[in-house]
């Protein structure tokens, strides 16, 4: 039977290519691609420096710590998104905590959070992080959320796993404009791959140097960060607890051949994104909204059943789809309502809009080798189900 998954990679000769060209050469783990697809990624965002890492979620992690996230902080993040943008909080022993999203965007709300902020300042619960997560590829309200920021002293660390390729007003998601750094992922499912992996990007050379140390076990080689004088040319010093979050060169040699496809693959996604907007009008569905001043990256493409005009429940489409062959996929069970967060004392009912939206959502396959002949039977499947 005919099976579409949600989302693949797409893999070139020329990828297989540099690949095989890397594990040619002296290095295997981090080092001269790594140096090179991390130049690559800065420079087509438009920021100054990046550090690549094995995942988003390792990217998070130490984007966090280098805000100096630790207990007794707090970090906001949105509920409708993968559990790794609030994880990177725990793992930093801060407290997690939720601003609830925008029923049309499906991005954490401005003005809750504005709303939020106002209201904790006079419980003195502030965070010192907020992370903002691109769903589907499509930007924030960047330039509130940097208002806001600025107000209440509050780092921004953008999850853009999902947007890499997308744009924000004049400038590509990673320029760093409206925030302190960006984590783009590179798991199969997104944008670009390397099979495994992630990149944190930044303007700070602060931030930076902090990075490149919590990769590799909190380890410098340079002196003036030493706190004693060398011993000679071998000389190291661990100075603060990092981690082996390396990416391999073979990894990066995926990814720059990957990245020079970039602009290709975010267009074939808008390009399928508005057949099926055109396709799909006029059914018991609410398609996606786009804000003027954004290029969505295209991820994802999430329809929502409307209720009242359908006779089916969600589950019911999404199994009859699932029957077809579709790979259908729902993002995401609101994060406060998994187990493990329950336990932490969230419960249903305190993110009410991203809980509606998760009862309705799903996410239809989109991914750049989809073919129009498959995107026309999803189509058809939709229609049919639907009717
Ligand atoms: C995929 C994803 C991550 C985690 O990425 P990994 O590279 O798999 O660690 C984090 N946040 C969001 C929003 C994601 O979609």
């Amino acid at each position: 039977m005919r099976h579409i998954p949600y989302g693949r990679q797409d893999i070139s000769e020329e990828d297989i290519e540099a690949v095989v060209d890397v594990l040619k050469t002296d290095w295997l783990t981090q080092g001269p691609t790594v140096e090179r697809f991390e130049q690559m990624v800065a420079e087509y965002c438009g920021a100054k420096y990046a550090v690549a890492v094995n995942s988003a979620t390792s990217a998070l992690h130490i984007a966090c710590m280098a805000a100096e996230l630790q207990s007794g902080d707090c970090l906001w993040t949105s509920p409708n998104t993968f559990v790794a943008s609030a994880n990177c909080g725990l793992y930093c022993d801060a407290d997690v905590d939720f601003v609830d999203i925008d029923e049309k965007t499906y991005n954490m709300s401005s003005t809750k959070l504005a709303e939020k902020l106002s209201h904790e300042r006079i419980e003195g619960r502030l965070p010192k992080v907020v992370i903002p997560v691109h769903f589907a590829g499509q930007s924030c309200d960047m330039v509130t959320i940097a208002a806001l920021a600025a107000e209440y002293d509050f780092t921004v660390i953008e999850d853009a796993s999902h947007a890499i390729g997308g744009s924000y007003r004049d400038s590509k998601i990673g320029s760093c404009r409206y925030s302190d750094m960006t984590v783009f992922s590179f798991h199969p499912v997104k944008i670009v791959t390397t099979g495994e992996g992630g990149i944190v990007v930044t303007n700070r050379q602060d931030l930076y140097v902090k990075l490149l140390r919590l990769r590799s076990h909190g380890i410098t080689r340079n002196s003036e960060d030493m706190m004693n004088d060398t011993h000679g040319p071998w000389y190291y010093e661990q100075i603060e607890l990092g981690f082996n979050y390396r990416m391999t060169d073979i990894q990066a040699g995926l990814g720059i051949s990957q990245m020079k496809r970039i602009d290709e693959f975010i267009n074939k996604r808008e390009e399928k994104a508005e057949y099926y907007t055109r396709a799909l009008q006029g059914l018991p569905l609410t398609l996606p909204y786009q804000n003027d001043d954004i290029h969505s990256a295209w991820h994802l493409y999430v329809v929502k059943i409307n209720n009242e005009l359908c006779s089916k429940s969600r589950r019911q489409v999404f199994e009859e789809l699932r029957d077809r062959g579709l790979g259908v996929n729902v993002h995401y069970i609101p994060v406060h309502t998994q187990p493990y967060y329950r336990q932490l004392g969230f419960s249903h009912g305190d993110f009410p809009v991203a809980e509606q939206y998760y009862e309705q959502a799903i996410s239809i396959p989109m991914f750049y080798r989809l073919t129009n002949e498959e995107q026309d039977y999803i189509i058809q499947s939709i229609k049919e189900v639907l009717k």
